[in-house]
């Protein structure tokens, strides 16, 4: 009986080690994929999106932008609320050349006139 105890336990250990040891874990590209397997595997997908409570097809978003190995670190969200949660909305309208933007702002100015 306890034999198999222990033998569970140096398994376990075993595997764990096993991984630390591996310097492709560290890598951000590999690591990225494996903690994004990782976090799919264990939590659970809800059917509607955590933010706007519509049901919709849900994308792994992290929250911290650390990719934590952590549950706690990552929720499923729609595309849109992925993408307003990573800031790609605010990115596109900061990328926008110079002449548009002016543009933009100069009608923005005509408007209130
Ligand atoms: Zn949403």
């Amino acid at each position: 009986m306890s034999d198999r105890g222990k033998n569970g336990r140096y398994r376990k250990g075993h595997v764990l080690s096993k991984m630390e040891n591996n310097s492709q874990w560290k890598g951000d590209e590999v690591g990225y994929s494996a903690i994004h397997s990782f976090i799919k595997r264990h939590l659970p997908k809800p059917n509607r999106c955590k933010k706007c409570n519509k049901i919709k097809s849900l994308d792994l978003t992290n929250i911290s932008g650390k990719y934590l190995r952590d549950l706690i670190d990552w929720e499923w969200l729609c595309r849109s609320c992925h993408m307003i949660s990573d800031g790609r909305i605010n990115n596109l309208a900061q990328n926008l050349p110079k002449e548009i933007r002016s543009e933009i702002a100069r009608k923005r100015e005509a408007n209130k006139k």
